[in-house]
């Protein structure tokens, strides 16, 4: 049953509201557009290309597995605790900034969908207007309403969650701190944010309740020690909030994707939104400006079928050594849609013939990634195995913190591989 939980070890002794976490910020919102407003050689499909019946089939025998508690995560948390880093510096503020509140909401999360309806339930048939009106005033930049498809569930999660309708909140990150990246005053910011999210989608949460209704927090809260039951971002662009971009994340139209975005599910009765086709599919097939900027090579160029939707699929093995460097990030500081707003690169891609609006400049492209120096338009930095040059293994196995996987075979041979067991070859 659920439990309220009081800490006397913050400062914080009842749960803050949003903007007291982030009093201001600049977010320059872009504006939103229209399917129709895309040029037409960037049409394709609303949302992401799927095969549904490919993506049941993958869930039902393959579910993809949970991302918090695989492997990667785990190994990549053991590296950080034994090499310097600039993220220890984030988590150091973020401790001294907020002492427990962190874990605080987090348990709050995580249990809330013990809590009983606040009163009887609200007569109205549809309360999707007061919700999103709601969001907006607790601190959400973009909501968006969809039907919970099982097809997302985690192989670890499965049967955790409980309600058929699936609200998405996002909150944008300050667009100065974000031209920082990768940077610690970016990476403190980016949890401000979060935690500043999670606070909302409490408070919103707790509106929905007052409606005669549950709430179930089902995507983590983008802070440490988030718990997830689904990975949000399906649900994000089946609401129509944005597509899949080919730095791995969603593009919004408004904000790119400099955007954190969680996810809760109710019973309240609601309207679903649609997906869109903001032309961002084909826009990322002739931008490439992220892939050719990740400095952990992470990114590939060609997109795949994988579980049955087509899109690039970001080599996260490569990826998460560079989350030493405060998260790095780069991917979403490169992209010009997350720098100009969707609207501007398409008025540039439509006026120039289909150029990328910044493409090739150093105020979109360059970065400079902390002891490593500064690097402009084609260049990037090297990494050694020690560093992550080679992947996440291959950096735990070199710093001695993880076993090579070579014993393991030694201790099962495997005979196919095993010399002594095959005849040598007639001459
Ligand atoms: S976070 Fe950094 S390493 Fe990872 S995909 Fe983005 S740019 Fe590449
Ligand atoms: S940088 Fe270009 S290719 Fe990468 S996500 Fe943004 S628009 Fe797509």
């Amino acid at each position: 049953m659920y439990r309220p939980i009081s800490s006397s070890v913050t400062k914080f002794k009842e749960l803050p509201r949003a903007e007291e976490i982030q009093p201001d910020r600049e977010i320059r919102r872009g504006p939103r557009v229209a399917s129709k407003e895309v040029p037409p050689d960037l049409r394709s499909v609303p949302g992401s290309p799927r095969e549904p019946k490919q993506e049941h089939w993958f869930a039902r025998h393959f579910p993809e597995p949970n991302f918090k508690l695989g492997i990667l995560t785990q190994t990549y948390y053991t590296v950080l605790d034994n090499i310097p880093a600039p993220t220890h510096e984030t988590h150091k503020i973020l401790k001294e900034k907020y002492g427990d509140l962190i874990k605080r909401v987090n348990q709050e999360a995580d249990l809330y969908h013990e809590k009983p309806p606040a009163s009887p339930p609200d007569p109205s048939p549809d309360l999707t207007k007061e919700i999103k009106a709601k969001a907006k005033e607790v601190g959400v930049d973009l909501v968006g309403i969809t039907r919970f498809d099982r097809t997302y569930v985690t192989a670890e999660t499965k049967g955790q969650a409980l309600f058929k309708h699936v609200i998405v909140l996002c909150r944008a990150f300050d667009w100065n701190i974000t031209h920082t990246i990768p940077s610690v005053e970016w990476d403190v910011h980016s949890y401000d944010t979060s935690l500043a999210l999670s606070l909302a989608g409490l408070e919103l949460a707790d509106f929905i309740r007052s409606k005669g209704y549950r709430v179930q927090f089902i995507a983590g809260t983008g802070t440490p020690g988030e718990q997830m039951i689904v990975p949000i971002l399906p649900y994000a662009i089946a609401a129509g909030l944005g597509q899949m971009g080919a730095n791995g994340t969603m593009l919004t139209p408004e904000f790119g994707s400099r955007v954190r975005v969680i996810g809760i599910s109710t019973d309240a009765p609601v309207t679903h939104d649609k997906p869109v086709d903001y032309g961002i599919n084909i826009l990322c097939e002739k931008c490439q400006v992220c892939v050719q900027r990740c400095p952990g090579r992470a990114l590939p160029n060609i997109k795949v079928n994988w579980h049955g939707v087509t899109k690039y699929k970001i080599i996260t093995e490569r990826c998460q050594p560079m989350l030493k460097y405060a998260e790095c990030n780069i991917c979403t500081k490169v992209c010009p849609v997350q720098h100009f707003g969707l609207k501007r690169v398409l008025d540039h891609y439509r006026e120039t013939d289909g150029q990328i609006l910044g493409k090739g400049t150093d105020e979109l492209e360059s970065y400079t990634m902390f002891d490593k120096g500064r690097f402009g338009v084609g260049e990037r930095p090297k990494f050694n195995v020690k560093e992550g040059g080679k992947g996440l293994m291959r950096m735990a196995v070199s710093l001695k913190l993880i076993q090579p996987i070579r014993p393991v075979l030694e201790r099962n041979p495997d005979p196919l591989y095993d010399e002594d067991r095959i005849p040598a070859l007639e001459e």
